[in-house]
């Protein structure tokens, strides 16, 4: 929390809002995307994504469920797992979201049915959940370590904040959400039951709750989930307590552990309760814990969670490609943890998190036509796996092929709500500047707080290019300063404000003038194909060398190859090749010899010096298992590597 410039509360369409003396995001109305990785991927969740989950909640049940409710057939004919409530409010939050960017009527309409079934289903005392309380299910809060009430809470809350902020605050979602968050804090305040949610995301949802109504009750509940955590008050289960984060308490942790979505939301939610409350110890811990989390428990993607047992963070350097979980959810969690210590801290190594996230996780998981999602995002698939029935639920994360819904759906709905609100990721302000966070083909326009109205066009093909031209299109006069980021990995970068090229380095790049219409800054960053090598310490990827292009991650597909991917050994003498953005790699791709024991007194070699070498194409990570059964792997052999060359 280092800036100093006061500026006003942001009242824009924003997922979530930023401390008064730092960066504000942007709202979604603000920033319109237009073509290119980012936006392909936006319209594809306003054409496709958000009906495709719309239809799976209907057939599966779990909107259903709303009405059953209000029938009086639950619990007999309910379906899905107890956290299946949370997935049409992560829906209605998406929608609400897309709502805000497009005024699309038709999505308008729908989400208004969907509301008055959901609002049909509260309870006189404002309790709202299908999976308790009926007679023939389990009591109220009952069941805090897995019966994920008060995680649903908190999504139908965000939902809220959502529709507050994009269709006004006397919706009617918000009066029902409203209802439950007074109900939670009747139940779980200060003189009533102890206790916190299993899975943590009710935090972050009090606070933006709070925000959204002015009232400091729902801030005050934030606070007492969050300082009552890590203190052993949740039952023992067979993960053990750091699982959902009961083991330390948020203050006193030294990094993120455990189940890494709910850790990435609780620390979301600790950052969001730290930035309200002034409360600098608790967002320097946080802070701390996660950097710490960067540089030692992150994939090369910004992926975390490396042990499939307890969908959990492993520790320190503990990063198996082939075990990676890197559930698409923790992506999603990361992107909004990253997002807000950014918005708080103006430390670009955040923004560089957020970016590394989505470009490898979160835009990883949705097929190229919308119609399926990756849960888990493993680095080097060895199976070949089967093709998923496009109609059929899939029983879990399986990592090989994307199912177009799962048993636990978690993700596609995340994805959803994510892309609908990426304009909010796009840029930020503050007192008399605008930084340029992530980039992206298309328009802002915002008021600059101490300037006024201001209105840039942004030009490039990035990631796929690194020219990005700045054309400001509408300025008051008034002098304020455009900052734009280096990527960390960018070097060799050029900016030119009008004067000529000049090379800048990685962090922050500002431009100070008054602007006026017509006006251009470019940005050139060098994206060229790369390799990159890791922390020795990370003993699974020693000897292995992968290929990084700007911000995205390149892999090895099978289906390039015509053979395992596992007979490939990169010679890395000859630098990648990248012709206009195809990327290849300099290989020896053979069979080693057959043995009965895989051990020998002896080093083994991968690739005799005499061996043949081939060109091998590369995927960029985020697009691969979109042309049928493959085997993949994004850390590869380094040729000759054993004998130390
Ligand atoms: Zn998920």
């Amino acid at each position: 929390m280092s800036h100093h410039t006061t500026t006003q509360r942001n009242t824009a369409a924003i997922p979530f809002d930023a401390p008064k003396n730092g960066w504000q995001p942007l709202g979604v109305n603000e920033v319109a995307l237009d073509g290119g990785l980012a936006g392909d991927l936006q319209e594809l969740n306003t054409n496709v994504m958000i009906a495709h989950c719309d239809s799976w909640l209907e057939r599966e049940g779990w909107l259903p469920n709303f009405d059953a409710a209000v029938a009086g057939g639950l619990p007999d004919e309910r379906r899905g797992r107890e956290f299946s409530d949370s997935e049409i409010y992560k829906l209605l939050e998406a929608m609400a979201w897309e709502f805000g960017r497009s005024h699309d009527e038709r999505l308008r309409a729908r989400f208004e049915a969907v509301v008055a079934r959901v609002a049909a289903a509260q309870e006189a005392d404002g309790y709202l959940n299908t999976m308790f309380g009926r007679p023939g299910q389990a009591e109220r809060w009952s069941d805090l370590e897995w019966g994920h009430e008060l995680y649903c809470a908190g999504h139908l809350m965000q939902a809220a904040v959502a529709c507050g902020r994009t269709m006004g605050v006397d919706h009617p979602l918000v009066a029902v959400a409203t209802r439950v968050a007074n109900l939670v804090c009747t139940e779980f305040g200060q003189d009533a039951r102890g206790g916190v949610g299993g899975h943590p995301e009710i935090e972050m949802a009090l606070v933006e709750f709070s925000r959204l109504t002015g009232d400091s009750r729902y801030l005050a509940q934030a606070r007492l989930f969050v300082e009552r955590r890590g203190r052993g008050v949740l039952a023992e289960i067979e993960f053990g307590a750091d699982y959902f984060q009961d083991d330390v308490p948020v203050r006193e942790a030294d990094s993120l552990r455990g189940h890494a979505v709910r850790a990435v939301y609780l620390a979301s939610g600790a950052v969001d309760l730290a930035v309200e409350d002034g409360d600098e110890g608790l967002f320097e811990a946080v802070q701390h814990q996660t950097l710490s989390a960067l540089a030692k428990r992150t994939y090369i993607t910004g992926g975390m969670g490396s042990r499939q047992w307890g969908e959990a963070f492993g520790l320190d350097f503990e990063l198996p490609p082939d075990g990676a979980y890197s559930e698409t959810c923790a992506g999603v969690g990361s992107m909004m943890l990253n997002q807000r210590l950014l918005m708080a801290s103006g430390d670009v190594r955040h923004a560089d998190a957020v970016e590394r996230v989505f470009y490898n996780v979160v835009a990883t998981s949705p097929a190229a036509d919308g119609h399926g999602f990756f849960y888990s995002n493993t680095l080097h698939q060895r199976e070949l796996g089967t093709e998923v029935p496009a109609d059929k639920v899939s029983p879990r994360a399986a990592g090989s092929l994307r199912a177009p819904w799962f048993a636990v759906s978690c993700c596609p709905s995340n994805v959803a709500r994510t892309l609908a609100s990426l304009g909010a990721y796009v840029a930020s302000k503050s007192g008399h500047a605008l930084q340029l966070q992530q980039y992206v083909n298309g328009r802002i326009s915002t008021e600059v707080p101490g300037v006024g109205s201001v209105s840039l066009r942004v030009d490039t093909a990035y990631p796929h290019d690194g020219e990005i031209v700045v054309t400001v299109l509408d300025a008051p006069g008034a002098e304020w300063t455009l900052s734009m980021r280096v990527p960390q990995w960018a070097t060799g970068a050029l900016l030119d404000s009008g004067d000529g090229p000049s090379p800048v380095g990685p962090g922050y790049v500002h431009v100070t003038k008054a602007f006026t219409t017509g006006d251009t800054v470019q940005l050139s960053l060098p994206m060229r194909a790369r390799w990159t090598w890791s922390d020795e310490r990370i003993d699974a990827t020693r000897g292995q060398v992968a290929v990084e292009r700007g911000p995205v991650v390149w892999c090895l597909e099978s289906v390039d190859l015509g053979s395992s991917v596992n007979l490939v050994a990169v010679d890395t003498s000859v630098p990648p090749g990248d012709r206009d953005g195809r990327v290849s790699v300099t290989a020896a791709v053979e069979e080693p010899p057959a043995s009965d024991w895989p051990y020998a007194s002896g080093r083994t070699e991968r690739g005799a010096p005499s061996a043949q070498r081939v060109e091998v194409p590369l995927q960029p990570y985020h697009s691969w298992g979109n042309r049928g059964a493959t085997t993949m792997r994004v850390w590869m052999p380094e040729l000759g590597s054993a004998s130390g060359e």
